[in-house]
């Protein structure tokens, strides 16, 4: 058959766009067509979270998302730099409240030198001089952590990728050929050598159309966000986060400062009721079926319904919210927040209900799915 394209990539989002940039970048020839829904480019995901550059502190040594943190997060400061994107290196602190907390506070600096980041093991004093209103008994520094402009960032690999990027083109139908693959959207049909799977919130369901059994649905969780007053910015300086709760996936309610020194308060994270469900009047029938559905989801309830009866606490009750931010910052106030837009993150959630901790990449003939 004839193609429109060697590479046909489904999502606008940083993972779909950046996929672009890297093909671009390995043969500059290739043909490259982005399929995105909605009508502009990092709408969901990439244009709804903290902004931080992650150092890889928490990730396990070996893991993908162990190498790409801590290797892309030096890319992407370099690639911020070069573009003239805004980037800064603001380090971020990671703080223990409770005697309890310091064993693994403990092992996350192990994990962080064995990653080779710059870590410094603070007491009260020390950690007073980065943070001087946050409340601790320890915390550890991590220098490398810095954050940007995700939507910004994806806007540039777009351009450089010299892609052809169709926003308002939902992928509808994929049909599978002995040489490649058709591609319909609502629009037009794409024919492609390769199809590449970068849907985020969707990517299981692309995955099927494709004729493929991923084995993980996405369950959705809202990440829910308050937003510090202008007179209550100068409480935080930087990046403040918990000792994360390893029964817990996400990593609890921080404090991130961002580049237009903003300071959020969150996110949490509690089930959406549609995949694009970002405050709790957007349900989606079909969505929720899917997840409803899916052995995985009841099993990760049954596992974490102790810890999400707090975050769905801190959802419905700006108080219990307040109150967990004043764990970290004790002069903060509930008239000191306000309520920030949500983002929905996409969780891949396997059949027995663990939650994919790492990348996961599938391949098939003519596609592939990230
Ligand atoms: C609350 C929250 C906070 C976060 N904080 C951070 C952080 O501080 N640092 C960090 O590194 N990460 C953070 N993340 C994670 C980060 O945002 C995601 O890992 C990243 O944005 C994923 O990018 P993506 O391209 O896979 O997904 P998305 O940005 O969601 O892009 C997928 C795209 O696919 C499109 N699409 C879906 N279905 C179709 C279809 N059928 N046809 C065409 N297009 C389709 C969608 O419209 C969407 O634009 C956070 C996430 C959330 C939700």
């Amino acid at each position: 058959m004839g193609y429109d394209c060697e590479v046909a990539v489904v999502g606008g989002g940083i993972v779909g766009l950046s996929t672009a940039y890297a093909l671009s970048l390995a043969d500059p020839g290739l043909r490259v067509v982005v399929l995105e829904k909605e009508p502009a480019p990092a709408t969901h995901q990439t244009g709804h979270n903290s902004g931080v550059v992650h150092s890889g502190l928490y990730y396990r040594p070996g893991s993908l998302k162990a190498r790409y943190a801590v290797e892309g997060g030096r890319e992407l400061a370099e690639f911020c730099r070069e573009q003239g994107l805004p980037y800064q290196r603001t380090g971020k602190l990671v703080v223990a409240t409770d005697s309890a907390e310091l064993p693994r506070l403990h092992a996350l600096a192990q994990r962080g030198r064995e990653h080779g980041l710059p870590i410094r093991e603070l007491g009260p004093a020390g950690m007073a001089e980065y943070e001087p209103r946050v409340a601790g008994i320890a915390a550890l520094h991590v220098g490398s952590t810095g954050i940007c402009d995700y939507p910004a960032v994806s806007a540039a690999y777009a351009k450089l990728s010299g892609a052809q990027l169709r926003t308002g083109s939902p992928v509808t139908a994929i049909a599978r050929r002995a040489d490649g693959v058709t591609v319909g959207t609502t629009l037009a049909e794409v024919r492609a050598k390769v199809l590449v799977n970068c849907a985020g919130l969707h990517s299981d369901r692309i995955a099927r159309l494709a004729g493929d059994e991923p084995g993980v649905r996405i369950v959705p969780f809202r990440g829910e966000y308050y937003e510090l007053t202008p007179a209550a910015r100068g409480l935080v300086r930087g990046l403040v986060y918990p000792v994360p709760d390893p029964a817990f996936p996400f990593l609890g309610v921080h404090l991130t400062r961002d580049l237009h020194g903003g300071v959020h308060a969150g996110p949490n994270a509690v089930p959406a009721l549609a995949r694009e469900g970002y405050d709790w009047r957007t349900i989606s029938p079909a969505d929720l079926a899917t997840t409803l559905g899916w052995s995985g989801s009841w099993r990760l309830g049954a596992r974490h319904w102790r810890s999400e009866t707090g975050e769905l606490r801190r959802s419905l009750s700006k108080r219990a919210f307040t109150a967990g931010v004043r764990r970290l910052l004790p002069d903060c106030t509930a008239d000191d927040l306000v309520r920030a837009p949500a983002g929905v993150r996409a969780q891949a959630v396997a059949r027995d209900g663990s939650l994919l901790d790492d990348f996961a990449f599938a391949e098939a003939r003519a596609r592939c799915m990230c």
